[in-house]
């Protein structure tokens, strides 16, 4: 039998990446869109541990850029803007990848990515894929509004979800009395045409972004680049992701957008490789003064002190919630032995953000009008779980493999003593706790990390 303290020397992380894929397909995660048509290449949908998984990254993330700040308003934006919103961001004129055809397999890549385009099935002889010259691939998905099919009415859906920030900037301000420097933050889905989609959920052609623009003053801006950097990277490690998983990469000169001061990336360590899951940028006062120039607006502020007009300049925090969201599956993935050849799978996630808070479990149906009764109580607070069938070392490795931090057990001795038996995920440790204090006890342990 292994011992608690022993368990991190006997659990394998993550290293295949199926066999996440296959446990959050089995689980209700995540798995393809449109499966029942053979899925749609780029697309997700989240099930019931999915959605909440989300749903409760999203929360913390709006708690703790949005709520606990006095300089930071909400905004949700419709996802198709005016056509020249995206004229004035350059995206229709820049927005593209490198992109080649292999003339034998017809397959199509991104020419800065070639090392990941394998062998060529369809050459015979060679196994060297027959590439095209590099052309430029526009990466955003266009819509049409209105009945007619003319120009006019070609629109985009969002590259980006920070564009809408910049052209409410004035409305915004002005409505929710706001001085610089101030931000403004908003969570919401954004679509790319990649040319690649892989890596799971990692690179979607639908996607969601936490996006926060802080607007501050020219003087300011190497200040508040370092304080959201500091808070952004205090966030990914409060959510539970490790410093051994965790990197930042600063952008080298030629790789930063022509408007952009600073930029770094904040990378967490996949098994695939250490990747980008949210950029921190300078962007300078490039958004409100292209936004200006189309519009014919005056996005500038008067400092009402001094009387100086100025554009703000913008500091970015531009994070991915999918890419997050995989990010927290893999870190928590684990495969623990328990010895005489037993083992278990298990999530460990955060318990703010576990999609399950909690599981009420009765020893037996004979128990199931109290525990029902517990069950309503505590489903109040949190997302609490109702299991009564099958034998209990079964439901508990159920609840291991959803992430669920803490089995509550209601056995025959609950009706004498007024106890149940808590047991927590990662541990396996279990406790008696008196039944009016059971909520107590998951608000003492579960609460946003950030
Ligand atoms: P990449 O270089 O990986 O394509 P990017 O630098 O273009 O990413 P940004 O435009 O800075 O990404 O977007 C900010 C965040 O949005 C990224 O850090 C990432 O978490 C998320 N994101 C961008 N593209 C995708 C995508 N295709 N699928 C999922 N998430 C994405």
């Amino acid at each position: 039998m292994v011992m608690a303290d022993d368990r991190a020397a006997h659990s394998t992380r993550l290293e295949r990446m199926e066999d996440l894929v296959s446990l959050c397909a089995r689980r209700g995660y995540i798995f393809p869109s449109s499966e029942v048509y053979g899925g749609i290449n780029g697309f997700w949908d989240y099930g019931p541990l999915g959605a909440e998984l989300k749903n409760n990254l999203k929360a913390c993330w709006w708690q703790s850029v949005v709520r606990e700040r006095d300089d930071v308003e909400g905004l949700d934006s419709s996802i198709i803007c005016h056509p020249r919103t995206w004229e004035a961001s350059g995206h229709v004129e820049h927005f593209s990848d490198p992109m080649v055809d292999c003339r034998a397999c017809k397959k199509r890549f991104r020419a800065d990515q070639l090392e990941e385009a394998g062998a060529c099935s369809a050459r015979e002889g060679s196994s060297e894929h027959d590439f095209t010259e590099p052309r430029r691939f526009n990466l955003m998905l266009q819509t049409r509004i209105g009945a007619s099919e003319d120009a006019a009415s070609l629109a985009y859906l969002r590259a980006e979800t920070c564009q809408p920030i910049f052209t409410d900037f004035k409305r915004v301000r002005e409505a929710a009395r706001q001085k610089i420097p101030f931000g403004i933050a908003q969570i919401g889905k954004a679509f790319r045409n990649e040319i690649n989609p892989r890596n799971f959920t990692f690179r979607s052609r639908e996607f969601e972004q936490a996006e926060l623009e802080f607007f501050c003053h020219p003087s300011e801006r190497e200040k508040w680049f370092a304080h959201w950097l500091e808070e952004r990277l205090r966030f990914h490690r409060e959510i539970g992701l490790t410093a051994e998983n965790l990197r930042t990469r600063a952008h080298a000169e030629d790789e930063l957008a022509h408007y952009a001061k600073q930029a770094v990336d904040v990378e967490f360590r996949f098994p695939f490789g250490w990747q980008e899951i949210e950029g921190i940028h300078d962007r300078g006062d490039w958004d409100l003064s292209r936004h200006g120039e189309y519009s014919g607006k005056d996005l500038g502020v008067t400092d009402p002190e001094t009387k100086e007009h100025f554009v703000p300049m913008v500091i970015e925090t531009s994070v991915g919630i999918d890419r997050t969201c995989l990010a927290l599956l893999c870190q928590a993935y684990a495969v623990e032995d328990l010895g005489g050849g037993e083992t278990r799978t298990l999530l460990r996630l955060h318990s703010s953000l576990a999609p399950i808070t909690a599981a009420v479990l009765p020893l037996s149906k004979k128990l199931a009008e109290p525990a029902r009764k517990l069950h309503r109580e505590l489903r109040r607070g949190w997302n609490v779980f109702y299991d009564d069938s099958g034998n209990i070392g079964r439901r508990y490795r159920r609840q291991d493999e959803a992430g669920t931090p803490f089995c509550i057990t209601y056995d025959f001795d609950s009706q004498e003593d007024g106890r149940v038996t808590v047991r927590e995920r990662d541990s396996m440790a279990q406790e008696r706790v008196a039944l009016d204090a059971v909520a107590g006890y998951l608000r003492e342990r579960v609460e946003c990390g950030a």
